[in-house]
């Protein structure tokens, strides 16, 4: 059973009890500014796990592509890459741990064949000084189904517990569920510390809610949220130690391979190379370019990182145009838009390529000769290295790290912050949004989209209230639906702005209120009041009661408009997108510029 049937069995098997099938959501997320990629399947649905009611009901399984740039240097060990795909079901408010685990264990031991032998499992150990007890609950429901006492340990929060998601919300414990990857027969004890037990599933309990004082509280509506690696598994059942042995990562490997040198050819490093533009094409795939910020900096790393790999490895010749094809005719029947966006994929990393190839070498000589000369490497040389090379500071780190010397990081970025300070009014603030803090920025501009919506409420919807429809925000603009049925005069466009402007210059407290569907209507709070919302929801005011907004939203926002000046608003680039629905991008730009 190989990844596409791994997949289809689990959808069919988790409708078979009842779920609905909800979409694979894009990697970059579409309304959640605080993360730059999709993590987990569980990651588009977080509303509804906050309370908020799922049009397809309590029960929902998915197949879900996740990032994660944080496991970048596990990449090239057996069970670590940066993209791979992530199976799910979830109740919400339904179901729990009893069902929630016979479920599991029925689909692992019946439907993929696995002996219990070959299984082990953790379980939350509990916190005293939280008053959180030990999650037995859990453990004798595996052991009922006949998981020995031997094979149950009992681990803390950092690897049994998730969240909450910001600091305060639902949260809870897990338990994970691990195959035994070795050549000899299964220990009878379980150690988790031995890498031959692998991480392939994970059922999260969503039981508590932590609250502003840092208790934890019975949660109202209890989730079940469960991840299962598709490649982990596939590679599990089929007997392989490493994913790197399922046959389309080796496929990509073996694509690589015969590019390069036979005699330089390195495991590891054909891994990161596979891994890296594997990763790009799936961004790419989503028509975001190589940039200096966000996404587009993340895919600039990887290309590049993967660029350097492949040159260490004699590859003569431009290759990732070439991968990059090997790539999508691997996933395109599963991912459309790949086939869609084929040209443009190859091209910009064939684009990507070529700017960095031109010069990676000559960077590479500098840094040679600097480490050698001093063993160290200052702010302004990794400065350099970036600007004129190319070099993202995490490539410069990681050449300084194989020589066993050091970057100096704080003086790096002093000399970039430095460098907006002085190319501010000659590059209008090229450089700005890289340097902004991502969550910061973009916590601006949610605060900003509220302030946009009463702004257009207050002049054009007094006949019949303009919804918003959507909105997309990163550290540079955000782009905002809304319904109306038609073009915003330039004299309405200005209007709204001025209104936004006066507003921020008021420098009025933002403030939280948690409350339910019904106490948000006695507040008079903005929003759609279709029962989408259950349990406890949040209610943002701007100004005294809500003078200037008052809408509900999950946030997160600024504390106070004075956080917004220094900023002018600009609207532009409207347009429809639909019937009775318009778009418009909102720019918050530097006055001093
Ligand atoms: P690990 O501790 O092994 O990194 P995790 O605890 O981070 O795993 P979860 O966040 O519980 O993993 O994710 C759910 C499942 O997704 C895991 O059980 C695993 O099968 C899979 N998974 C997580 N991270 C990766 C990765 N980087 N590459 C491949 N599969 C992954
Ligand atoms: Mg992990």
């Amino acid at each position: 059973m190989e990844r596409k049937e791994l997949i289809k069995k689990y959808k069919e098997f988790f409708e078979g009890k009842k779920h609905k099938e909800v979409v694979n959501a894009p990697l970059i997320p579409e309304n959640d500014p605080t993360v730059l990629f999709t993590t987990a399947g569980m990651h588009p649905l977080v509303p509804f796990l906050l309370g908020q009611k799922h049009p397809q009901g309590k029960r929902l399984v998915s197949v879900q592509k996740c990032i994660r740039t944080g496991d970048i240097d596990s990449v090239g060990d057996d069970t670590h890459i940066t993209f791979f795909e992530m199976l799910g079901n979830w109740s919400l408010g339904e179901y729990w741990k009893e069902e929630a685990i016979k479920m599991s264990y029925e689909f692992l031991t019946k439907e993929l064949g696995i002996p219990i032998g070959k299984l082990a499992i953790t379980c939350f150990k509990g916190e005293k000084e939280n008053d959180i007890p030990r999650d037995e609950e859990s453990a004798k429901i595996w052991e009922k189904l006949g998981v020995k006492k031997e094979r149950i340990a009992y681990l803390g929060r950092e690897n049994n517990w998730w969240g909450p998601a910001g600091k305060t919300g639902p949260c809870g414990p897990d338990t994970e569920m691990f195959y035994w990857s070795g050549m000899r027969e299964a220990p009878e004890e379980f150690n988790p510390e031995d890498e031959k037990w692998v991480e392939i599933w994970n059922d999260v309990f969503m039981q508590y809610n932590k609250t502003e004082e840092g208790k934890y509280e019975p949660l109202k509506q209890k989730n079940v949220d469960t991840g299962m690696g598709v490649e982990r598994t596939t590679a599990m059942i089929n007997g392989r130690k490493s994913i790197w042995d399922n046959p389309d990562l080796k496929e990509i490997i073996n694509s690589i391979g015969i590019l390069g040198n036979s005699n330089m050819l390195e495991p590891r490093a054909l891994k990161i190379i596979a891994d890296h533009l594997r990763a790009s094409v799936m961004i790419l795939g989503e028509k975001v370019s190589p940039s200096n910020t966000e996404q587009g900096y993340v895919l600039r790393r990887l290309i590049r990182r993967a660029v350097r790999y492949g040159k260490n490895m004699g590859i003569k010749e431009n290759f990732t145009k070439k991968i990059a094809e090997v790539i999508i005719d691997i996933y395109k029947e599963d991912y459309e838009h790949l086939r869609e966006n084929e040209e443009f994929i190859k091209e910009e990393i064939n684009k990507e390529e070529e700017k960095f190839a031109k010069t990676l070498e000559k960077g590479i000589n500098l840094f040679n000769k600097v480490a050698t000369e001093r063993k160290k490497i200052s702010g302004k040389e990794a400065f350099l290295l970036y600007q004129s090379y190319g070099f993202p500071v995490e490539m410069t780190e990681e050449l300084a790290k194989e020589k066993g010397i050091i970057v100096d990081m704080k003086e790096y970025e002093k000399e970039l912050l430095e460098h907006q300070e002085k190319s501010r009014t000659a590059t209008a603030g090229k450089f700005k949004s890289g340097l902004a803090d991502h969550s910061e920025m973009t916590t601006k501009y949610h605060t900003a989209s509220h302030l946009l919506l009463e702004a257009m409420n207050r002049i054009l919807g007094k006949e019949k209230p303009i919804e918003q429809r959507g909105s997309n925000i990163n550290a540079e603009r955000a782009r905002f639906d809304f319904s109306y049925d038609r073009k915003l005069t330039d004299e309405e466009v200005r209007e709204i702005e001025l209104m936004v402007e006066g507003w921020i210059s008021t420098g009025a407290n933002v403030e939280r209120i948690e409350t339910n569907l019904e106490g948000a209507r006695e507040l008079g709070a903005r929003g759609i009041f279709d029962d989408k919302y259950k349990g406890t929801i949040s209610v943002y005011q701007v100004g005294e009661k809500g003078m200037i907004s008052n809408e509900i939203c999950t946030g997160p926002h600024v504390k106070t408009l004075k956080e917004l000046q220094g900023y002018k608003i600009k609207l532009s680039e409207q347009k429809s997108v639909g019937s009775g629905i318009r778009r418009i991008k909102m720019k918050l730009e530097d006055r001093k510029e």
